[in-house]
């Protein structure tokens, strides 16, 4: 673990959720469901396009150290995630989400994190 990882919310267990993190959730589900709306209108792909995204998908990139957090998702749940070891928090941008299975909430924005470890450090998980 690095000294340069961040911490927000500590410790996970006990975090309260603001009025920024209900903000927050409110908008990745408005985001997501503009999407979804978005996707359903966009014309289909012919099997040829769609041979040409899969085949990009396929190709494997430069291999990427890992870093693994432990996230609060905002319904309460909190999870382990990784995330490239050169980002400073488990997401980039302005909020991180992962889906919730335990709820079926998706987004579920990040609202609390810590970093454990990473792929390459002394302290890799098992
Ligand atoms: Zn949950």
């Amino acid at each position: 673990m690095s000294a340069d990882h961040e911490c927000c919310g500590v410790p996970l267990e006990r975090y309260q959720l603001s009025r920024a993190d209900h903000r927050r959730q409110q908008e990745a589900v408005g985001v997501a469901a503009w999407v979804a709306e978005q996707v359903a209108k966009a014309p289909r792909m012919s099997d040829e396009q769609l041979e040409t995204v899969m085949e990009l998908l396929r190709e494997p990139g430069p291999p990427v150290e890992e870093m693994t957090w432990r996230v609060r998702l905002y319904c309460g749940h909190i999870r382990e995630v990784t995330s490239p070891r050169s980002w400073l928090r488990p997401y980039q941008g302005v909020s991180g989400q992962e889906p919730c299975v335990d709820r079926g909430l998706d987004p579920a924005t990040i609202v609390a994190f810590e970093p454990l470890a990473s792929d390459s450090g002394p302290g890799k998980l098992a």
